[in-house]
């Protein structure tokens, strides 16, 4: 699996908790930022379990960009960096 720590680079502020990276929470959500234009994201949950986003989706309105989310970890690349 991918390090995680590729997408911490997003974030408004340090991971607040295991630093590098780890799996999304709820509360994360507020220091989460879209990769392109820094604006708010939506998020969209399909799997959670407790307070983690295991599957699901962070939403820009503003760039009408989906990030997906797979095993907690939140794909914050912007699409033409994917492979
Ligand atoms: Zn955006």
């Amino acid at each position: 699996m991918v390090s995680p720590t590729y997408w911490t680079c997003c974030l408004k502020k340090p991971w607040p908790t295991n630093r590098g990276g780890g799996p999304l929470k709820k509360e994360l959500m507020e220091i989460l930022a879209c990769p392109i234009c820094k604006g708010e994201l939506e998020l969209q949950v399909e799997v959670e379990e407790g307070d983690e986003i295991i599957k699901g989706a962070l939403v820009c309105h503003r760039c009408d960009e989906k990030y997906p989310i797979d095993d907690a970890i939140p794909n914050l690349l912007p699409p033409q960096l994917r492979t």
